[in-house]
């Protein structure tokens, strides 16, 4: 969850906006906070969300805006888990594949040696070196098992 402590200084977002010469107004700064503050896979309706509890002003119109800049700027990262809906997250986070509860809607996140280095050989195998995969596991509970929690 987001916590809402305000904080003086840039958070990594707006940072990062800096040096990609955007312009950061005010309400776009507030988006650029929630997203560094946020450690889970939120969609737009969610981030508006924890926008506009910051300021009430924020339109869902200028969250999408804005989280499509930062995508195209390449800081943040979306997926599109098929549920009809885009999330998003910090594309600098390190590399980790994804688990779907298709039953909750709940994201886990996971890594995985043995499959990080079975992507590389087979892509070796097919003649290439792997850049960059990615990996979602869309899963029911098993049944009488207790789920990982992690959102
Ligand atoms: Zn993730």
């Amino acid at each position: 969850m987001a916590s809402r402590s305000p904080k003086p200084e840039l958070s990594r977002i707006e940072q990062l906006c800096l040096e990609r010469g955007m312009k950061m107004t005010g309400q776009r700064r507030v988006i650029a906070r929630v997203l560094s503050e946020s450690e889970d896979h939120p969609d737009v309706e969610e981030l508006h969300r924890r926008a506009a509890a910051v300021d009430r002003g924020i339109s869902i119109a200028t969250v999408y805006r804005s989280v499509r800049l930062f995508e195209e700027s390449g800081i943040l990262e979306r997926h599109d888990f098929r549920d009809g809906r885009s999330r998003y997250e910090k594309a600098s986070r390190e590399h980790h594949d994804h688990l779907i509860d298709l039953e909750s809607g709940q994201v886990i996140e996971f890594r995985d040696d043995e499959i990080e280095k079975l992507q590389r050989a087979v892509a070796e195998r097919l003649g290439y070196r792997l850049i960059d995969h990615r990996l979602e596991l869309y899963c029911k509970p098993l049944a009488g098992k207790k789920p990982a929690k992690r959102s």
